[in-house]
């Protein structure tokens, strides 16, 4: 039986006249997705996407989950397509959720007609439909408040179309439609949510980790790349920047003060970041950090980061708390590969006493004690990058 899935946004409905900007970038992330699984033909109409496979071998269940990824999207309906005549909605709207009604106990059906030249009405449509049910699989029963099932049977323009209900999208706005930025990607918990988060708000988002060899491993950096693929299934093709960072930490544990060590690693982290965002056209940087979590994350410390920006930095963890990070990192599947219990550069040159509320001026003044510009020079230089993308 030939499936369609239809996409309805949601925000993007209210974007007035951008509305058709933000309808084709939608249309291209969603094209891109799919590139690889065979041809479809994808067309809008009444705020729903609609994406119709062309050919019957292909995957439709992968089909679903990748449009799940797809932001902007935010109900995804899988269903039968069907001649608009009742008879033939009843007969095979039941064969095609043969399977989810049988396993079903309870049921009930709603009908949508936004084709007001269609000679039923919702509630007859329903009727027939709930009598047909009943008729075919005289196990269940009605329940129209808390049903198993929901049988639900769309007229719309061109067709009917029978489902069992919507299932959740990635919500947000397409990628593209809000600039792009510079995700500062370690291989923890925190960062890839962050990237996640502020992707799905619209934001190209490229990675940059930065990496101390031989103090940390290969396998630690290929745990980042993996990291950076999996939120790529979100975000969309990620330009990952990977930078030797050896040389200054190593310079900076032999000249600066130790117990500001991470405040002015980070420092210098953001400065090698944003010279790399303005040579790409890149607009604002983006961290994983969380208000309080560690000594480098109070506001003091933060003032000081950010005292060396010119650009503004998204932290969109900043009011989550450790479990509620974790929950969304389960839910885009970075948290086991997180976990993995590889050194990040951040981790080999920790201070023993790191200052928790560093004044600005002290924090400056030590770090003027070394001229770290040849360095950062040469870390922006020695900067490479690889395209990273999951389909
Ligand atoms: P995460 O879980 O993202 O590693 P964290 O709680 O471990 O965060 P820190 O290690 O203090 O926090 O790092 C704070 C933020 O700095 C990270 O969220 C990330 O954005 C950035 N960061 C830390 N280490 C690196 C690195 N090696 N490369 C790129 N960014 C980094
Ligand atoms: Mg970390």
């Amino acid at each position: 039986m030939k499936e369609i899935i239809l996409c309805k946004y949601g925000e993007i409905a209210l974007k007035g006249l951008n509305k058709s900007s933000f309808e084709s970038m939608m249309v291209k992330s969603v094209k891109y997705r799919l590139k690889s699984l065979g041809d479809f033909e994808i067309y809008r109409s009444q705020s729903t996407l609609y994406v119709e496979p062309l050919d019957e071998d292909i995957d439709v269940d992968e089909v679903s989950d990748r449009l799940s990824k797809v932001f902007g999207i935010v109900k995804l309906c899988r269903c039968c397509v069907l001649e608009k005549d009742m008879s033939v909605i009843l007969d095979k709207g039941c064969e095609y959720l043969a399977e989810q009604l049988d396993g079903a106990r309870t049921f009930k059906v709603e009908a949508k007609r936004s084709d007001k030249r269609f000679a039923m009405k919702s509630p007859e449509i329903c009727a027939e439909m709930g009598g047909a049910v009943l008729d075919r699989f005289p196990h269940l029963k009605v329940d129209v408040h808390d049903p198993d099932v929901t049988v639900v049977v769309e007229i719309r323009e061109q067709n009917a179309y029978v489902h069992a209900g919507q299932t959740d999208g990635a919500g947000g706005l397409p990628v593209g439609s809000s600039g792009k930025a510079m995700l500062l990607l370690s291989g923890g918990i925190d960062s890839p949510v962050a990237g996640y988060m502020i992707a799905r708000r619209g934001a190209r988002v490229s990675a940059i980790h930065f990496e101390a060899p031989p103090y940390t491993s290969d396998r630690a950096r290929m745990k980042v790349e993996k990291l950076a693929k999996i939120i790529s299934a979100y975000c969309g093709e990620i330009d990952f920047y990977c930078v030797p960072f050896t040389k200054i930490q190593e310079l900076l544990r032999d000249n600066c003060p130790e117990e500001f060590f991470t405040i002015i690693m980070r420092r210098l982290m953001m400065e090698i970041a944003q010279r790399i965002c303005e040579r790409e056209g890149i607009q604002a940087l983006i961290t994983g950090e969380s208000l309080g979590q560690v000594a480098s994350q109070t506001m003091y410390a933060m003032v000081c980061t950010d005292a060396v920006c010119r650009m503004p930095v998204f932290r969109p963890c900043v009011g989550l708390d450790k479990s509620e990070i974790v929950e969304i990192a389960r839910k885009i599947d970075t948290f086991d590969t997180s976990i993995l219990p590889y050194e990040d550069c951040c981790t080999v040159f920790t201070p023993k006493h790191p200052r928790t509320r560093p004044k600005l001026a002290e924090v400056e003044r030590a770090q003027q004690s070394f001229d770290f510009e040849p360095y950062i020079r040469q870390a922006v230089e020695q900067t490479s990058v690889q395209y990273i993308k999951t389909y």
